[in-house]
């Protein structure tokens, strides 16, 4: 098959379009891949993570779609043993086994024509999904879903998301807007009209506007949440913005991973921060039906050739993309 494997860590140049060898079913299913969403995840992979080992090569990707047998089907990318107390209670994102296909983890993901997973990530795309909004949900909005749940996301609540034109700041806006919350959001220069269209309440743009100053300016006594998936640049505007009692949902850190937190003010605000690692397959299951439901649509930005997946994520690394990124792997 054709893959886009890489033989070491490191920049965009280790990303290697080549003939691959097909993947071994053993107990597992081998889905023709479709469609695989790029996510800041890969690149996270692609340049490794200190002190962490993966078998090499390596196919990163874990937003698959694809057919089997002819059905139109998606892949829940999270690993687990499958029989633990986690795994057996629907938790499987807390087992100690827990893994990502395609991220740093010794499953290949869907770089590739075809892609060997357990049978059990298999999910069926409904009949009112198209290919390419299913290859947007397994990763940023099956996160931000967690996030918004896990946080009591809903009616008459004020959420804070960063950069309305990322994969997880859209799913964000999406989701919490479906769910009756009212979205502030933060852009750079330029991605202002996306952010209004996906319905955003209120858009600030951080290269013009201090984001703590507006969002005091639009809810005074501050946020409820805030969905923080920069980390280092900006937990500590998180940590201003929120209410007291308010709650901080952390899912990334495309900024950093060293931040600074004023202890005093986090503690006497009494803030609540929740960490997210993907979700779980009922969360998956529970997403789909409802982007169904409320017919949300996520934003396309552009679709790549498997053979151009280098050029998929230069664009992602200078953050030129309004909306997911998707390779086209067939
Ligand atoms: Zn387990």
């Amino acid at each position: 098959m054709k893959a886009v494997p890489f033989f070491e860590h490191g920049s965009l140049d280790v990303l290697q379009y080549c003939e691959f060898p097909d993947p071994a079913a053993d107990k597992d299913i081998v889905v023709d891949v479709e469609y695989c969403g790029v996510n800041h995840l890969d690149i996270w992979t692609r340049m490794g993570i200190p002190g962490k080992k993966i078998l090499l090569p390596h196919i990163c990707g874990c937003d698959i779609v694809g057919t089997l047998k002819g059905q139109r089907v998606m892949v829940y990318p999270g690993i687990s043993c499958d029989r633990c107390q986690y795994c057996n209670s629907g938790h499987e994102n807390l087992c100690n086994e827990f893994a990502i296909i395609g991220g740093m983890s010794d499953w290949n993901g869907g770089y590739a024509e075809k892609v060997a997973v357990p049978a059990r990530n298999v999910i069926k795309i409904p009949k009112a999904l198209k290919s390419e909004s299913a290859a947007t949900l397994a990763v940023s909005y099956l996160v931000a879903w967690n996030m918004l749940k896990a946080n009591g996301a809903g009616r008459s609540k004020t959420i804070l998301v960063y950069g309305a034109a990322s994969g997880v700041g859209m799913a964000t806006i999406q989701l919490a807007m479906a769910l009756g919350a009212k979205v502030i959001t933060t852009v750079s220069s330029g991605k202002h009209e996306f952010a209004k269209k996906l319905g955003a309440d209120r858009v600030i743009d951080k290269t013009s506007q201090n984001i703590v100053e507006e969002v005091k300016r639009i809810s005074p006594t501050g946020v409820d949440i805030v969905v923080d998936h920069v980390g280092a640049a900006t937990w500590p505007t998180s940590i201003a913005v929120l209410r007291q009692g308010g709650r901080m949902a952390v899912c990334g850190m495309t900024s950093g991973n060293e931040a600074k937190v004023p202890v005093r003010v986090f503690y006497s605000k009494q803030i609540l921060m929740t960490g997210a690692l993907l979700g779980t397959r009922g969360e998956l299951q529970e997403l789909i039906r409802f982007v169904v439901r409320k017919k949300i649509r996520p934003v396309i930005d552009s679709i790549f050739p498997l053979k151009d997946a280098k050029e998929a994520h230069k664009k992602m690394e200078a953050n030129l993309h309004k909306g997911k990124i998707l390779l086209s792997c067939r």
